[in-house]
């Protein structure tokens, strides 16, 4: 990866750049990635991540070696694939009892 990227990996990552793929299929969390030329964006299964490259891969450096579908580039980006927040409030509101759902 060259050292430009290299940093701005490394800025974008605020803090999840010590996530690995081992850590996403514990959590069964996807790994989301986005070309920066075309926008393909997909949710790749950490499971067959972690068998080609090894669970202890950070999540920020998988899009390196990754390539585009739609346009065949390599400028990827690749983050945890977190749930929606929408999901999540949903989730949270199904828990709550129905008198304080209700608000
Ligand atoms: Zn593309």
């Amino acid at each position: 990866m060259g050292a430009i990227k290299h940093m701005k990996v490394r800025r974008d990552d605020r803090g999840h750049g010590l996530l690995r793929l081992g850590a996403l299929v514990l959590l069964g969390l996807g790994v989301y990635s986005r070309c920066h030329r075309c926008g393909h964006d997909s949710s790749l299964d950490p499971h067959l991540l972690a068998a080609e490259w090894g669970p202890a891969l950070p999540i920020a450096e998988v899009g390196a070696r990754l390539r585009c579908p739609g346009c065949g580039s390599r400028d990827v980006a690749t983050r945890p694939d977190w749930p929606a927040l929408a999901h999540i409030a949903d989730e949270q509101r199904a828990r709550l009892p129905r008198a304080v759902a209700a608000e």
